[in-house]
Order: C-alpha cells, then sequence, then structure tokens
C-alpha cells in the first residue's frame, strides 16, 4: 500500500495514530500506566498504529514535528505563546488530524462520517505539506484545559476526563456551523473546522481564535468556554469511558492509595481531586426543590 502522505510505494505496518509522547504522558500520569480515559478494551493496549505511513513519514518527517511540539508546546501548554504559531507546530496539527481521520476512515468506516474524514483528511494533509492552508482550507481553535470545579453543564469526571485521554470525533455540519473534527489530547483539545467558526453566527464561536503562522496564541485567555459548548459529546465520552472502565473492574482495582502516597503528583490523582471539588460544587449549589 503506498504511503499516505508522501506516496512513496511502501508503508510499515504500525505507524503511529496517536503520537508517542502523547501515549508516555498517559501512562506517566494514570495508575500502573493504564490508559484509562479512552475507548481502548484492553488494559495495557498497544499504541494505536496501522499501515497509514511509509518509514521515512513516520520516523523522520512526522517524528521531527511531533518532538518540536511534544518540546515547546505539550510540555507547558498553558505557557507556550508564539510555540503555538511555529510552522512545526501547525504542522504537527495538521499530521494529527490527518492520521485521526485516516485512523477512523479504516477501523470506523461509517458511512455516516466518512465525508466528515475524507474532508479532514485531504485538507490535513494539504495543510501539513503547507502551513498557510490555516486560516484557508482549514481552521485549528485550541483549547488548553485548567481545573473545572464551578459548572453545572458538564458532569463532575470532566477533569480526569480532558487530562488523562485522547480521542478524536467528527462533527456534522448543523445549521450555519461548518463541519468539525475534535482531537482531544491530555489537557488540550483541538477543534478543527473546514470554514472560519466566528463568521458562523453562532455566539458561542463569535471570540474564538484560530492558530496561523506567525500567530502569538494566549492559552489562558482564548477558546476557554470549549468545554461548556461541547458539553453533551463531553458527558458523553466520560459516560462511556468510565463505563468501561467499570465493567472491566479497573475503577476499583487502581483506586490504589499506596500508589497515590507514592505519586500524588499524577495527574490522575490531581484530577480526582478537582472532580471531587466539582461533584461537591455541584451539591452545595444544587438549586432547591420546589
Ligand atoms: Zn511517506
Amino acid at each position: 500500500m503506498p504511503c499516505s502522505y508522501c506516496g512513496g510505494p511502501t508503508t510499515i505496518l504500525r505507524s503511529h495514530v496517536v503520537p508517542k509522547f502523547v501515549i508516555r504522558y498517559c501512562r506517566a500520569n494514570s495508575v500502573g500506566g493504564a490508559l484509562l480515559y479512552s475507548w481502548e478494551r484492553e488494559f495495557h493496549h498497544e499504541q494505536i498504529t496501522g499501515p497509514y505511513l511509509c518509514s521515512n513519514c513516520d520516523n523522520v518527517v512526522f517524528s521531527q514535528w511531533e518532538n518540536h511540539f511534544s518540546r515547546d508546546v505539550f510540555a507547558d501548554p498553558m505557557t507556550a505563546t508564539h510555540q503555538w504559531g511555529n510552522l512545526s507546530t501547525l504542522r504537527f496539527l495538521a499530521s494529527l488530524v490527518f492520521r485521526c481521520a485516516l485512523h477512523n476512515l479504516r477501523v470506523a468506516p461509517t458511512a455516516v462520517n466518512q465525508t466528515q474524514n475524507e474532508l479532514f483528511r485531504d485538507r490535513a494533509k494539504a495543510a501539513a505539506a503547507d502551513p498557510a492552508q490555516f486560516g484557508n482550507q482549514l481552521f485549528v481553535y485550541p483549547f488548553v484545559f485548567r481545573p473545572i470545579t464551578r459548572t453545572y453543564v458538564l458532569m463532575p469526571g470532566v477533569n480526569s476526563f480532558l487530562t488523562t485521554g485522547f480521542h478524536s470525533r467528527v462533527h456534522h455540519a448543523e445549521g450555519t456551523l461548518p463541519n468539525c473534527m475534535m482531537v482531544r489530547l491530555p489537557r488540550i483539545l483541538l477543534l478543527y473546522s473546514e470554514a472560519d467558526l466566528t463568521r458562523s453566527g453562532d455566539p458561542d464561536f463569535a471570540r474564538y481564535t484560530d492558530l496561523r503562522p506567525g500567530v502569538v496564541f494566549n492559552p489562558s485567555a482564548s477558546n476557554t468556554g470549549m468545554p461548556e459548548a461541547f458539553a453533551p459529546f463531553i458527558n458523553q465520552g466520560i459516560n462511556e469511558t468510565i463505563g468501561h472502565q467499570r465493567s472491566y473492574g479497573w475503577w476499583q482495582r487502581w483506586i490504589n492509595r499506596a500508589d497515590q502516597r507514592l505519586f500524588p503528583a499524577r495527574m490522575v490523582y490531581q484530577a480526582r481531586t478537582w472532580d471531587a471539588q466539582h461533584r461537591d460544587w455541584q451539591h452545595a449549589n444544587a438549586p432547591s426543590q420546589p
């Protein structure tokens, strides 16, 4: 099978869909190396891979963009500013949604999402080669996580969900809203769109900021309402992932106080604390019964 990116003659069987640094982060911040907040059914599942890229694209071209992003942005996404508009950042973000779309088309080839996955596959491929496509044929709006403890619209569990897992899903065009695709990384949501969301007329998106070459992005003041704007999907994701964990007995098995005492800084434990604060806030502020 030819390489989906460069067209070279042979793909490797296990090119990476989810970058290695993301898997590394999830394992390091989980309990016992488990990947809890994904839909995967295997406890210590393999990295998500598939026959998409040639070894040069996977191990050299994409890897280089990944390394830059991992070091300059992912290490501390809230304090990154200029780094969000670097060409290597934009190329990485394009390569990420490109791989997610390819993977979705192969493993979940449902007709209902085919148009959207093909659209983002093709536009992301063009944007990886030419980042000037950002703000033109492809728009990307990042959200960087901060603890969520005071809202009714998101379920407790949202802090764990947004900090320790990864996933992607398409959002179909609806009314004036264009086709979108959301990629969730630990502590970062990436909303990709085929068109400028600020021109959609939807007040939720009127003040959104997208990334373009050279842009200085301020995560603490930009796109901060994204989790609430996507609350139905995020709550659905929380329910599904917790459901998986319960059905496989992981939830009980991995509440491990000894591990928590040894590694209190692990995100899994910090996020549980925020989720508990969120649950307490909702109880304390619940509207009184008529
Ligand atoms: Zn290639």
